[in-house]
Order: C-alpha cells, then sequence, then structure tokens
C-alpha cells in the first residue's frame, strides 16, 4: 500500500515527524512525501526534518508567499501531477493550512481516497482561513482522524457519516512524548524565569492595532517577568511594517527554535502566551497553565478544566490574568489527548482499510 502524505507548514512537520515513522515501521505499507513548500525558512522546515529524523520529501514544490486561493490552486497542480506519477492508494493530509486543502482538492480531482489527520477541529470562527481549510478538508475526505471526542462530536453535527470518523487521540501528544527526554536549551541566553509566548495567527498579527495592543500586553507582563518570543516570520514582518523596535523592546525575541528547543522552552517557562493550536496542547502536555490570545480555540476541554483561559487581545484583561496565574500552583490532573499512540492507531487502521 502506498501513502502520499503531503506537508507543507511547520505544525505538519511536527505530526509527520510520529506518523511517517510509524509508516516507515509497517510493512508493505510505503510513503510518497510532498513538501508544498509553504514553509521554507530552514529555521521554520529543514531543520525540523533534521531534529526529528524526518525523511527527506521525495518532492517538493516550493510554493509559497502566495495570496491563499492562488497558493492552494498552484499546490493543488503540482500535487496532481506527483499523484499522476505515483498512484498513491491513500493521500494523507494533516490539520487546517493551505497546504492541507490543496492536497485534499487533488485527491477528489484525481479520485484518490483522503485521510484527514486532526479532522474535526473548529474554532466556529469563520473568519479564520484554517477554519475554512477544515471544513472544505472534512468534507471531502474519505477517512477522517479525530484527535478528541469533541472532533468527533463536530463531525457528526455537521452530518459526517460516522463510519468515517475514528477516534484516535493526538499525534501531537505522539510528538511530545516521544521527543521530551530530548529537549535542547537553545542557543540563546535565558532569564531564570521566564514566560513563553508564541504569536503568528493572522488575526492577531494582520490588524496593526489588534497587534500593537498585544505587543503592549506583552511589554507590559515584561515588567514583572520576562518574555521569550521565538518570532515567526510573518509576525516579524508585521511588526517591522507598524515600526515596532524589535531590538530595543523589553520582550526578548529570539529566532524561531527547532521543536526539540522548543520542548525545552516549555518544561522551562512559569506559563505560556500563546494563540498557536499546537503550543496550547505542548503547554498542557507540558503541565503549564496556558493562556490564549484568541477569543475561542478549538481546544475546549483544556479551557472547560481550567488549564487554558482565553483572553482575547485586551491588554488590561491579559496583564491581570498573566499576574494571577504566576502564582497558581500547576494542578494538572487529567490524561487528555490519548495514550500517546494516535499515529499507530492511524496506519493500523490504513492498513486494514487497504489499497
Ligand atoms: N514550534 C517550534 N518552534 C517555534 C515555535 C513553534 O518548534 O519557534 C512548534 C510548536 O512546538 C508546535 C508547532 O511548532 O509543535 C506549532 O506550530 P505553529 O504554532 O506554527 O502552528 P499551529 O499549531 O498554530 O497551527
Amino acid at each position: 500500500m502506498k501513502i502520499l502524505s503531503v506537508i507543507g507548514a511547520r505544525p505538519q512537520f511536527v505530526k509527520a515527524a510520529v506518523v511517517s515513522a510509524e509508516i516507515h515501521n509497517t510493512p508493505g505499507v510505503s510513503e510518497v512525501l510532498v513538501h508544498t513548500g509553504q514553509h521554507f525558512d530552514a529555521n521554520m522546515s529543514q531543520l525540523f526534518f533534521e531534529e526529528m529524523g524526518i525523511r527527506q520529501p521525495q518532492y517538493n514544490l516550493g510554493i509559497h508567499s502566495l495570496p491563499h486561493e492562488e497558493m492552494v490552486s498552484q499546490m493543488q497542480a503540482g500535487i496532481e501531477r506527483v499523484i499522476r506519477d505515483e498512484c498513491p492508494d491513500w493521500l494523507l493530509v494533516y490539520g487546517d493550512t493551505d497546504s492541507t486543502l490543496a492536497g485534499a482538492q487533488a485527491a477528489r480531482a484525481c479520485a484518490v481516497p483522503l485521510c484527514h489527520v486532526e479532522a474535526g477541529l473548529r474554532s466556529f470562527n469563520p473568519k479564520m482561513r484554517e477554519e475554512y481549510n477544515r471544513i472544505q478538508t472534512d468534507k471531502l475526505s474519505d477517512v477522517l482522524f479525530a484527535p478528541t471526542t469533541t472532533a468527533v462530536r463536530n463531525l457528526e453535527h455537521e452530518g459526517i457519516d460516522p463510519k468515517k470518523i475514528i477516534l484516535t487521540g493526538d499525534v501531537m501528544k505522539d510528538a511530545a512524548l516521544l521527543f521530551a527526554p530530548q529537549a535542547r536549551k537553545p542557543q540563546v541566553e535565558l532569564p531564570d524565569e521566564f514566560v513563553l509566548c508564541t504569536l503568528h495567527r493572522a488575526e492577531n498579527t494582520d490588524n496593526p492595532e489588534i497587534l500593537k495592543e498585544l505587543l503592549l500586553a506583552l511589554e507590559m507582563v515584561s515588567q514583572f517577568v520576562p518574555v521569550v518570543l521565538p518570532l515567526h516570520p510573518r509576525t516579524r514582518q508585521k511588526m517591522q511594517e507598524i515600526n515596532y523596535p524589535i531590538e530595543r523592546s523589553p520582550i526578548l525575541f529570539i529566532d524561531p527554535v527547532g521543536y526539540l528547543e522548543m520542548l525545552y522552552l516549555l518544561q522551562h517557562c512559569r506559563l505560556v502566551m500563546t494563540d498557536s493550536g499546537g503550543v496550547q496542547k505542548e503547554a498542557y502536555f507540558a503541565h503549564k497553565y496556558c493562556m490564549t490570545l484568541r477569543e475561542e480555540t478549538e481546544w475546549v476541554e483544556l479551557c472547560a478544566r481550567g488549564y487554558n483561559h482565553l483572553l482575547g487581545h485586551n491588554h488590561i484583561d491579559i496583564v491581570s490574568t498573566v499576574r494571577n496565574f504566576l502564582s497558581m500552583p500547576p494542578l494538572f490532573t487529567d490524561d487528555l489527548y490519548g495514550d500517546g499512540h494516535a499515529a499507530r492507531k492511524i496506519v493500523c487502521e490504513l492498513t486494514k482499510k487497504g489499497g
């Protein structure tokens, strides 16, 4: 059985690290890895292949930095060419990026069965590009691997045939458990105590007023605890556009780090502030409270249990909540997101279904 996996963005490399390894270790199953090129900086792409031992993609389409529709259509055309050359039995996509949607549409156009890892997540915010990508991809999928029971329920509510939905647990938990012992200190000077922050969602970075408000909040938090922020290239660009003085800021900006360095930062921080999907769960895996710089989240179970707090972008709310949580002892009792073998379950299900 041959699986063609489409990846292109940082969170997909983390997920593929465990799923591709599982495919590789399964007799009778082979993988063709296609990198769309969506993320292309060395520290947003190649570093993950090196650190996490992901095999090099057989194809790199080199498509990036285009408006959404144009990027999806160019990627789709490239993936369709690979499908014609490779004749896969399955096409596998991850998450919610433009690469995900391009892979899904290519599978449909070429009549290749499609499976979606991380199906069923919903923010219920129709303005998010990611929400559009997820819903469209789920509609096109033949097998939907849902990480949580909430995701399963979301899909059922949308009328997806329950026979297509498989609850697997979350492959990001697999990755966090597998790589935690290899966590590595980044090559930068770190304060003894710090808050870890990541910021890259378009809704936060592309609106100058919101971006300024969030930076003000982080500057104010920096007055009582240092804030370490590995800076996503898109956020750097948006900060430059508003003339934010990156070099003179009290916020400790560092270059994006690899996954192993990120695990170290998660393990050693006081708490996490983020608008990332993946980092919200990784904060939980590391038993750190997470302050989410958004109005809504796909990972509602973390909010329901008090591990994650939706703070939006008002600087007063953010600063006072962070201050409160810094003095809270970490109380983490549940074991959410599966048993750390989601990737095995995914490959096993595909093997059962056959090519
Ligand atoms: N990540 C990383 N280095 C960084 C920032 C994030 O390795 O400097 C990892 C993070 O630990 C998680 C993944 O990238 O595994 C999440 O990606 P991102 O936040 O870009 O996307 P999202 O999860 O929001 O889709």
